[in-house]
C-alpha cells in the first residue's frame, strides 16, 4: 500500500480529502504486520491534528430509530455549519463477519452529502479490535476536519461500555414503551447515559411522556446508589436528562442539540472533558497491552504444548489452578528471556 498522505487528510480537497481518509482507515483496519507500522507512523503524524471535535456516542436496540435519527441530526447539524463524520461498532460483525449496522440503505441523504463521512464497522475481529480501530479511525476524521463525530452501536453486547469509553457523550435511544421494561437499567447501560432519548414519540406521546417520568425517576435513583466510577460526568453538576423526540419527523432535534451543548459547556468548563479524554485515552492503552499479552501468550509454543495437560490436570483436581497459571506464565516469560 502506498503511503497515505497527512496532507490530502488535514487538506481542503474535498474529493482528495475522502480518498484519503478511506486509504487510511483502510490501512489502520490491515492486520498485516507492516500495514501496523505504517499505521501507527500514521497516527503519530495525525496526533496533533487531532482532539478538536465533539466525540459523540449513540447506542439503542435494533429498530429503536438509531439511523433514521443520525440522519436528521447530521442533516441538521451540516445545516447549521457542521461536518460530520459516523462510525459504528457493530457487536455481530465479530461473530459473523456480517453486519447489523453497515448496509447502504441507511442514511441515504448523509451518506451521500460532501459534509458528512460515514464508514460502516470493520467487519472482523474481537470487539476489543474492532473498538481500537474505530478509535483510530475517530482520530482520523478528526484530523480531517469533521468537528462532530458520531460513534453508534445497538444495545446488546459490551459494545455500549467501548462506545462510552471512546465518546465525549454517551446517549441511550429508547422506544415509548420503555419504561414498562427497563432492560437498559437491569443491564446497567443507563448509568453510562448522560442523556436519554426516547424516540417515536409521535407514534404515542403519551406513553412517551410516561417513559419519561418513569426513566428520569430511575435515573435519579441510580445517581443516588449507582457507582460514581461509573458515571463519566459528575453527577453533583449533570443529572442525566431525558428527551422525547421524533427522528422521523424531525421534531425535537433542537432540543437535544441545546441539551448536548450544555453538557458540553459544562464538561469543559469544570474540566471533566479533557480528564475524561486521558482517562480513556490511558485505558485504551492498558486494555491492548492486556490484548496483546493474551495473545503473545497463548501462541508460545511452549505455553501451547503444556496447556493442555495442565487445563486436563486442573480439571482433575491434580493441580491448583493458581499452581497452574504460575507454571504457564513461567514458561511463557523464560521464552520471552531468551528470544
Ligand atoms: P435502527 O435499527 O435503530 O437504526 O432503526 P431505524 O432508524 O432503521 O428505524 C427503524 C424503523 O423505525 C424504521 O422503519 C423507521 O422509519 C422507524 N422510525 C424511526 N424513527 C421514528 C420515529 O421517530 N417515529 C416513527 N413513527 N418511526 C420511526
Amino acid at each position: 500500500m502506498s503511503a497515505v498522505s497527512v496532507e490530502a487528510i488535514t487538506g481542503t480537497d474535498g474529493a482528495r480529502q475522502r480518498r484519503a481518509i478511506a486509504k487510511a482507515i483502510t490501512l489502520l483496519e490491515s492486520t498485516r504486520g507492516d500495514h501496523r507500522a505504517q499505521a501507527d507512523a500514521l497516527l503519530t503524524e495525525l496526533l496533533p491534528h487531532t482532539g478538536k471535535s465533539f466525540r459523540l456516542g449513540i447506542s439503542g436496540v435494533p429498530g429503536v430509530g438509531k439511523s433514521t435519527f443520525i440522519e436528521a441530526l447530521g442533516l441538521h447539524l451540516i445545516a447549521q455549519g457542521h461536518r460530520v463524520a459516523v462510525l459504528a461498532i457493530d457487536p455481530s460483525s465479530t461473530v459473523s463477519g456480517g453486519s447489523i449496522l453497515g448496509d447502504k440503505t441507511r442514511m441515504e441523504q448523509l451518506s451521500v452529502h460532501p459534509q458528512a463521512y460515514i464508514r460502516p464497522s470493520p467487519s472482523s475481529g474481537t470487539l476489543g479490535g474492532v473498538a481500537a480501530k474505530t478509535r483510530e479511525s475517530l482520530l482520523v476524521c478528526e484530523a480531517a476536519g469533521y468537528d462532530i463525530v458520531i460513534v453508534e452501536t445497538v444495545g446488546v453486547g459490551q459494545s455500549e461500555t467501548a462506545v462510552a469509553n471512546m465518546t465525549d457523550m454517551f446517549v441511550l435511544l429508547q422506544l415509548p414503551n420503555a419504561g414498562d421494561d427497563l432492560q437498559a437499567i437491569k443491564k446497567g447501560v443507563m448509568e453510562l447515559a448522560d442523556l436519554v432519548v426516547i424516540n417515536k414519540a409521535d407514534l404515542d406521546p403519551h406513553a412517551a411522556t410516561r417513559a419519561q417520568a418513569q426513566i428520569t425517576s430511575a435515573l435519579r435513583i441510580l445517581g443516588q446508589h449507582g457507582h460514581p466510577d461509573h458515571a463519566h460526568h459528575d453527577q453533583a453538576l449533570w443529572h442525566a436528562q431525558v428527551l422525547q423526540l421524533s427522528a422521523l419527523k424531525a421534531q425535537g432535534l433542537d432540543k437535544f442539540w441545546d441539551a448536548v451543548a450544555q453538557f458540553r459547556q459544562l464538561q469543559t468548563a469544570n474540566g471533566k472533558l479533557e480528564s475524561r479524554r486521558k482517562h480513556q485515552a490511558l485505558a485504551w492503552m492498558w486494555e491492548r497491552i492486556e490484548s496483546g499479552l493474551r495473545q503473545a501468550f497463548r501462541q508460545d509454543p511452549a505455553v501451547q504444548q503444556l496447556l493442555p495437560q495442565l487445563i486436563h490436570q486442573v480439571e482433575q483436581g491434580l493441580v491448583a489452578a493458581s499452581t497452574a497459571a504460575r507454571q504457564l506464565l513461567g514458561l511463557h516469560s523464560n521464552g520471552e528471556k531468551n528470544a
